[in-house]
């Protein structure tokens, strides 16, 4: 095996056919037009064909697929409409009704969603750790959990799970574990080598990077995946031709976009770090993280994920300065979504309102002046000018 930025270039040609450098986009939603009965009932009946019907596979999902299970580590992949299609894929191909789920505070806000209310609907009872601290998962197992469900670095306040720990508690219990590895990126973290089980992505963020598609990913064992494609064909989330292709087009500067990104971030995050009207800052890689050394332990680069608490008098001047400031940024745009090329920066107390009660909002560690940002790949020098200059609104 190459190394993994070289993989990244090159693997995924195998159904190029033709002289072209670049694989061919497959745009049909039928792909077999058989010789024979015999020869359809056969790709029909097989799992995960790439030549039948475009909820089975198609064939740059597939070779998409076997690079990102290469990055992740894992046996095997299967692409998804959205990371929410993979999300609730993955879930619901373990867990049935009677069944426990052991989840966390913070999650992707659809995320939560799901285990709020739809698992709910279905006779699966789940309960919630603090991530941050190791025997709430062990507090918060029962005898029918089937699940624990993960995602770290945590959306939005950049928590992180111990890795290590809860996977080595969930293989001696027989749990199956799920990680949401979005925020870090296979570059920078890969939970199946601490032993968890699954790990699925919003493939619309890093790993596509450039904000002009959504997909999702499921990797694990080629157990796991084939019974998560079974789920696929009911659930119906399967990823369309051009956007596989474009993923993979996407994938191709991971190691490059990951390596800047986590680099401006850091920067950026120090540079706040020196702002009076800054009260706050969260990133993994300052030591400042109150899990720093955590972060150290199982993640190889920082992410370009990270938060700002802009200070102020009571809650509601340090809400009204983070909306003068995000009202005021040219570069990074006031958008949903993160992991792209380009630089974004939302206010997650406006979001999250209409998900969360305060209590909600105070357990997932979301504040009132609290900024997210997604740092991308522009010069730093202009990014930090950016914050000067909104930052200065607020003395106005
Ligand atoms: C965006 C996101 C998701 C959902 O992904 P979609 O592609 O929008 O469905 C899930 N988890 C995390 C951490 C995310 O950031």
């Amino acid at each position: 095996m190459s190394h993994i930025e070289t993989d990244l270039i090159h693997s995924g040609k195998t159904f190029n056919n033709t002289p072209a450098v670049v694989p061919p986009i497959y745009q049909t939603a039928t792909y077999y037009a058989a010789d024979n009965a015999v020869d359809y009932a056969k790709a029909a009946t097989e799992a995960r064909h790439p030549y039948f019907y475009h909820r089975h596979g198609n064939p740059v999902s597939s070779q998409t697929a076997e690079l990102i299970a290469r990055l992740e580590g894992t046996e095997a992949a299967l692409l998804t409409a959205t990371g929410m299609a993979a999300i609730s894929t993955a879930v619901l191909s373990v867990v049935k009704a009677g069944d426990h789920v052991v989840a966390q505070h913070s999650h992707y806000s659809a995320a939560n969603i799901l285990l709020k209310e739809l698992l709910p609907q279905f006779g699966v009872e789940v309960s919630f750790a603090d991530q941050s601290d190791n025997a709430s998962f062990d507090k918060a197992i029962k005898a029918n959990t089937t699940l624990i469900y993960l995602e770290t670095p945590s959306n939005p306040n950049l928590a992180l799970t111990d890795l290590a720990y809860v996977g080595a508690l969930a293989q001696k219990a027989g749990i199956t574990t799920v990680c949401d590895n979005t925020f870090a990126s296979p570059i920078n973290q890969r939970p199946g080598d601490f032993g968890i089980d699954i790990v699925v992505h919003s493939a619309t963020k890093y790993l596509g990077g450039h904000s002009d598609l959504t997909a999702g990913v499921i990797c694990g064992s080629q157990a796991v995946v084939d019974k998560a494609w079974k789920k696929l064909l009911s659930l119906g989330g399967a990823l369309a031709p051009f956007d596989s292709w474009l993923l993979l087009r996407g994938l191709r500067t991971l190691s490059l976009r990951v390596r800047q990104i986590n680099e401006n971030a850091l920067a950026l995050a120090r540079w706040f770090e020196k702002q009076p009207l800054v009260k706050r800052v969260l990133h993994c890689g300052l030591p400042s993280h109150p899990q720093h050394g955590l972060a150290k332990q199982q993640m190889r680069g920082f992410t370009g994920m990270l938060c700002v608490e802009i200070d102020g008098e009571d809650e509601q001047e340090q809400f009204a300065r983070a909306q003068t400031v995000l009202n005021h940024l040219r570069i990074f745009a006031n958008a949903a979504s993160l992991g792209g090329v380009e630089s974004l920066a939302v206010h997650p107390a406006s979001m999250w309102g209409m998900h969360h009660s305060p209590e909600q909002k105070q357990k997932a560690g979301i504040n009132d002046g609290m900024l997210r940002i997604s740092v991308g790949i522009e010069h730093i020098e202009d990014l930090i000018a950016d914050f000067e200059q909104a930052l200065a609104k607020c003395s106005d």
